[in-house]
């Protein structure tokens, strides 16, 4: 049986990578081990008048090559181990798309299912009160993630603004328009892996117009996969599933009639003309293209061999485990990880701070266009590391990544 501990995970993937890249033993330690972690308690009065206490986590990874950067996550399987993969991931991402940041995560067990608007803002305010100190434009910038929305960054915003008595807009991203946010951020994870996918499409010789795909998750990343998947390529979705299950529709399934749907039946099963399948029929499904878009380990020695995409495009953070990349790799599907996949976030978190910290703000074809220059050129640096070591893409997305924090680390006097 596989170990799915998400650090242990994190820790054989750069593992890996170290000795394709012959790292010495000094170097391997510095980056296995995050920077600095905190856990805080977070009191909360619920609505019914009672005071329940929340745990919330925010590790930094790294800031070798800047202030640190990462999401935060509501989720009710929350846990320290997966908020340091997460951070890690972070720094591995902001390094390959040539960001001028570190890592970092945050996260706070709930559910945010079961809560309130109002205990939600509470909870918001709460975690910002508690982390205050560790964050900061110039120090680590949080952002949504799992469960966490643009309304939640604006309460978060006001909350450090109040503390530190200045404006701060640059202290978070993901922030409402309204609030600083960046055009083209809301959208920008599905869309910056929309532009990996055309370019790994490319290298694998497929026609995306002709392919089918299923995309596993209907949240800000999957949901906006399936419309995009529509728009780009006019690609049938043959297959997309959400917490609850999934859904097979033969002929295609349209953005707009499915949003619809979910947003009456508050599930996307039962969608009219398609078929109720398990989230293990979506993810075995006759396809050209995966999109895994939920959540950690969906991917694994188990299942992997039975997985019939050409490509996965792992939009989700973690969604596959090492045992499946090394299937993934014997039967030449192509695996785009997360890191590279996902990273589209975070650049245009990037360039909402940019924004913030200039007072300059752009058009959202100028923040599409920016994006897909990043996008394109880290993917091709990934498939260019992939044909020259013959590994993995993920472990070439690793050695390009790497490399650039060492190098930093370096230059600080950090690392011989
Ligand atoms: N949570 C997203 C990620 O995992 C975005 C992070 C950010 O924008 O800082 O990449």
């Amino acid at each position: 049986m596989e170990d799915l501990d998400p650090f242990d995970i994190a820790l054989a993937q750069l593992n890996k990578a170290a000795k394709v890249m012959k790292l010495d033993s000094a170097t391997i330690d510095v980056l296995s081990s995050p920077k600095e972690i905190l856990q805080v308690s977070i009191p909360v009065k619920m609505d019914n008048g009672e005071t329940k206490v929340f745990t919330g986590f925010r590790v930094h990874y790294n800031n070798a090559r800047g202030p640190m950067k990462g999401g935060i996550r509501y989720y009710i399987k929350e846990n320290l181990s997966e908020v340091k993969a997460l951070s890690a991931w972070m720094t591995w991402k902001t390094a390959l798309l040539g960001l001028p940041f570190g890592g970092a995560k945050g996260g706070i067990i709930c559910d945010t299912k079961k809560m309130s608007k109002n205990e939600l803002e509470k909870l918001s305010r709460g975690y910002i009160d508690a982390v205050a100190d560790f964050i900061g434009p110039e120090i680590d910038v949080p952002a949504p993630d799992v469960y966490t929305t643009p309304q939640i960054m604006g309460w978060m915003m006001d909350e450090y603004e109040k503390i530190v008595r200045h404006s701060a807009p640059g202290v978070i991203t993901g922030k409402p328009l309204t609030l600083g946010g960046s055009l083209g951020r809301g959208d920008a994870t599905a869309k910056g892996g929309m532009y990996v996918l055309r370019e790994g499409a490319k290298y694998k010789g497929i026609d995306l117009t002709k392919a089918k795909y299923a995309i596993q998750g209907f949240g800000n990343a999957g949901q906006f996969a399936v419309k995009f998947v529509n728009e780009m390529f006019h690609g049938k979705v043959v297959a997309v599933s959400d917490s609850s299950g999934g859904i097979y529709k033969e002929s295609g399934i349209d953005y707009k009639e499915l949003l619809e749907h979910k947003e009456k039946a508050g599930t996307v099963e039962n969608f009219p003309g398609s078929k109720n399948i398990t989230n293990e029929e979506l993810l075995e499904s006759d396809v050209d293209v995966l999109i895994p878009s939920a959540i950690e380990d969906q991917l694994t020695g188990e299942n992997a061999s039975k997985i019939k995409a050409k490509i996965v495009l792992e939009l989700a953070n973690g969604p596959s485990t090492p045992e499946a990349d090394e299937v993934f790799f014997k039967k030449d599907i192509l695996l785009l990880p997360d890191f590279l996949s996902n990273a589209g976030g975070v650049t245009v978190s990037y360039f909402e701070w940019v924004q913030n910290i200039t007072g300059d703000y752009w058009t959202e074809e100028d923040v599409y266009s920016r994006l897909d220059q990043k996008m394109t050129a880290a993917t091709q640096d990934v498939l260019a590391v992939h044909e020259k070591y013959k590994t993995d893409p993920r472990t070439a997305a690793y050695i390009i990544a790497i490399q650039r924090v060492v190098d930093a680390m370096k230059a600080r006097g950090l690392l011989n």
